[in-house]
Formats: structure tokens, sequence, C-alpha cells
């Protein structure tokens, strides 16, 4: 009988201990939120999707060297001397065609390599961290915005650019070498008379 009524109390008590802990929590403050309708603030230089601005990008290829899972591909077309690209935003000249950027973003690790050496600032860390896709192909980010026939317009001109030159170098080469003309000797210099010199 004994037995019996300290089970009761046992369960009693056992219920107490365990409520002390659910009311203690009614009294402090949540820290849940109701996401995604509740969006906590970023910290600052938080790592989150990448984004490239074109239009500053000189095509040097800096933050694919430095990327260390290889996730940036980056191909460059050399403009011809009589194409002017323009200048980015910080007053660099560009030089060089890019028709393709992509940043494979599934394979990314967010370590933020890539960011530091970009001498234009153009590709940074945005605060967009919610991205998932159910393809995977849909995680390869295509930043370059020229045409098909833009770049093919851009490697012909090249080409045509290059042969050029190299035909004007082989002329060079091939024509007759004139020999220099004679040097005339050289006349011999008078000092001019110093007026102080008595006679
Ligand atoms: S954040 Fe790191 S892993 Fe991601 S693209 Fe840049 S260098 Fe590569
Ligand atoms: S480092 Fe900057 S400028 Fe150079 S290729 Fe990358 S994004 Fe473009």
């Amino acid at each position: 009988m004994l037995a019996y009524f300290r089970d009761i109390w046992d369960g009693v008590v056992t219920v107490l201990i365990g409520m002390k802990v659910t009311w203690g929590h009614l009294f402090t403050p949540a820290v849940t939120i109701q996401y995604p309708d509740v969006k906590l603030k970023l910290p600052e230089r938080a790592r989150n999707r990448l984004y490239v601005n074109m239009d500053d990008c000189i095509g040097c290829d800096q933050c694919a060297m430095a990327c260390p899972v290889d996730c940036i591909t980056i191909e460059t077309v050399k403009s011809t001397p009589d194409i002017d690209l323009g200048l980015t935003s910080v007053g660099t000249k560009k030089r060089l065609y890019v028709p393709l950027f992509d940043i494979d973003i599934a394979k990314c690790c967010y370590c933020g390599l890539c960011v530091y050496p970009c001498p234009t600032e153009c590709i940074k860390m945005t605060d967009v961290y919610e991205f998932s896709e159910f393809e995977r192909e849909n995680l390869i980010y295509r930043f370059a915005t020229m045409t098909p026939a833009e770049t093919e317009g851009a490697k012909s001109r090249l080409s045509s650019y290059e042969k050029e030159q190299a035909a004007k170098k082989a002329a060079a080469a091939a024509a007759p070498k004139t020999p220099a003309p004679p040097v005339a000797p050289a006349a011999p210099t008078q000092a001019p008379p110093n007026p102080e010199t008595k006679v």
C-alpha cells in the first residue's frame, strides 16, 4: 500500500519537474522566427550567392585562378585596335570580350576567394541565400551577355586582324634589305671667338 502512494507521489513530482521547464520557457523571449515570412538580418560580410557585373568585367581571369574548386569558367576574345570596348566604372580600359562567364554555384564553397582579387570589384557576394533548384543545371549561373552572333563576329574580326598582321610581317621579312646610305664625314667644329681675347 505504501509503495502504491509512493508511485503516485513520484509521478506527481516528475510531472511538476517537467512543467517547471515548460513554465520557465513561457516567460522567456522566443528565439525562433516564422521563416520564411520573417527573416533574420544577415551579418555583415555574409557569404551567399555570387553576382558578376559584366559591364565592369575585364576578363582578367583572376577570380577563376583564385577559386579552389574551379567552379568559375571564363572565355575571352581579344578586341582589335579599331574597336573601343570602353572603360569600367573604376576607369580600367577593357581590351577583351568575355563571351563566357559561368559560375557553377553547386560546386561553390562560399570561400569568397574570388571576390578579393577582382581589380574592378565586379564579382561580389549578394544577400541572396534562397536559390535551391530541382535541376543541377539550373545552378550554373551564366553571366555573359554576348550573343553567339556577337561572339562569332568578335572572333572573326580577330582572326582577320591576325592574318593581316602576319601577312604584313611576312612581307616585311621578304622585302630586300636596302643598304644604308654612306654617312658623310662630320664637319670640323670651330669654337666661337672669345670677344675678351686680345689679339
Ligand atoms: S566563393 Fe570560393 S568556391 Fe565559390 S566561386 Fe568564389 S572562389 Fe570559387
Ligand atoms: S577578377 Fe573580376 S574582372 Fe577579372 S575576370 Fe573575374 S570578375 Fe572579371
